[in-house]
């Protein structure tokens, strides 16, 4: 491609960006294409010759966009939001366009100083003691793995890393922690059966006597407690385990206490949210992702360590090729994860934070917040509705009731109210299950959500619940 063609397509996509967030409400929120029909439409041979960018231009437009889910439409209640903001995606057209793969100090000395800089400015903006050290890692997933290879190397005094397990480690996390969690005790070698779930109680949250129990269990039959797994925030239904109790049982115990706070984690720029957060400085490691929350595009997650030394340990790797003068003085962010090679992600949360200032990220949170009051009256002004748990930030679990209907018949009742509100293609909701109980989850936190779109899916749920 010349620099012509670049620079009439790089306005186009540009102009293209623009006009597609205006008008994104005149999409269906996800996607209404069937399985295969995508692929259908793909060549299954790649061309030989050249193509013109007009002709791929059209093909993103005709054959990419119907199979695209539409995240950023405000209609958007699903999973959790993935907000890009307009600040987020002109870094990223820069951190593309730069192409610097920035392993280390000196592959981008600007790379590794910034991040260092941004991360300290959210580790003070999340109120976490001063002293942690940030960096950025792709997902919360890989945070969380980081956090278990660290907490195994410290509770094998870096023997496992040299040796392998020897010995049986545990790990514990509430029945309510996230799948990854899971994955991570897989990956870091522990085996599946190293991982305690722990009883939580009415409100979904870590019961610590329960923790105490398992720990001491363990201890006396001769297997290592190495982690303990913290949810501020779950997935399901956003229930925050109690941090302080469950950080002086780690302690006590020596084991690492990593905190996942994944989306809430965003809402300890609010002052008045800062108590879901009390009791992290007893933990050692913590994870929150601005690709959830604050307006980063996917992927961005804020890790937190208190002794960088133990990550730095496990990770640290000294071939010949990659050694330079310098490395006593510097980071090296390639020993503090797990990849080597590592994409220019800082820019976007500079962009992102100086273009909206601290205060104007609050106040996108307040409003989301204040939303979820309004969604949670309605459903309480509605005796053919319940919630069933605590809306401690903006997700709110509920269902559709009918008297004399067993879990089985409710189930099907709210699935089937589920997907016809999702095929109306004006809002997308996902649904969970609280100890055995079907919901459905309204997760509000897209960044242009309104009033207005909370009473239009409440507006679809009365409509669709007279149909199902
Ligand atoms: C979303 C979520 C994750 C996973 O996030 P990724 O960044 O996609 O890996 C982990 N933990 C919790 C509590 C989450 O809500």
């Amino acid at each position: 491609m010349d620099r012509e063609t670049f620079r009439l397509f790089g306005h186009k996509c540009i102009d293209w960006l623009a006009d597609y967030w205006e008008e994104i409400e005149k999409y269906p929120v996800r996607s209404q294409v069937k399985a295969g029909e995508v692929k259908g439409k793909l060549p299954s041979e790649p061309p030989e010759e050249a193509e013109p960018m007009e002709n791929i231009f059209n093909d993103f437009q005709d054959v990419i966009l119907p199979g695209i889910t539409h995240w950023q439409h405000p209609g958007w209640f699903a999973y959790f939001p993935a907000n890009a903001s307009p600040p987020s995606v002109l870094a990223e057209v820069l951190t593309a366009g730069l192409g610097a793969q920035c392993m280390m100090w000196l592959t981008s000395p600007a790379a590794t100083e910034l991040e260092e800089v941004v991360l300290e400015w959210l580790r003070g903006m999340i109120g976490l003691p001063e002293g942690w050290a940030g960096v950025i890692q792709d997902t919360a997933s890989t945070a969380t793995l980081c956090a278990l290879l660290t907490a195994r190397e410290r509770a094998t005094s870096f023997d496992s890393n040299q040796r392998g397990l020897i010995k049986p480690l545990a790990v514990y996390a509430s029945r309510e922690a996230h799948s990854s969690v899971e994955k991570g005790v897989k990956i870091a070698g522990l085996g599946r059966d190293a991982l305690r779930y722990i009883s939580t109680d009415e409100d979904f949250a870590l019961v610590p006597g329960e923790l105490e129990r398992e720990l001491e269990r363990d201890r006396r039959e001769g297997v290592r407690p190495a982690c303990v797994i913290a949810t501020t925030g779950t997935t399901s239904s956003t229930a925050c385990d109690p941090l302080e109790p469950i950080g002086r049982i780690c302690n006590t115990y020596g084991v690492w206490l990593h905190v996942d706070a994944a989306f809430a984690g965003t809402a300890a720029l609010l002052p008045e949210k800062r108590h879901l957060l009390h009791g992290v400085e007893h933990a050692d490691s913590f994870v929150f992702n601005p690709h959830k929350w604050m307006l980063t595009n996917f992927d961005c997650s804020a890790y937190f360590v208190k002794d960088s030394s133990l990550l730095t340990r496990t990770f640290e790797i000294h071939p010949e090729y990659l050694k330079t003068g310098l490395d006593a003085q510097v980071k090296n962010f390639r020993d503090w994860g797990i990849q080597l090679g590592r994409r220019f992600r800082a820019l976007k949360l500079w962009f992102v934070i100086r273009s909206y200032g601290v205060e104007g990220i609050r106040k996108m949170l307040r409003e989301h917040l204040r939303l979820a009051g309004v969604f949670q009256q309605l459903l309480q002004s509605d005796p053919g509705f319940e919630i069933l748990a605590p809306v401690n930030l903006t997700v709110i679990c509920f269902r559709m009731k009918r008297e004399g209907m067993d879990e089985d018949e409710l189930e099907r009742l709210n699935s089937n109210l589920l997907e016809r509100v999702n095929a109306s293609g004006k809002a997308f909701l996902t649904h969970t299950k609280l100890q055995g109980r079907y919901c459905m989850r309204l997760a509000i936190g897209q960044a242009n959500t309104t009033e207005r779109h909370i009473r239009t899916v409440w507006d679809l749920l009365q409509d669709e619940s007279a149909h199902v």
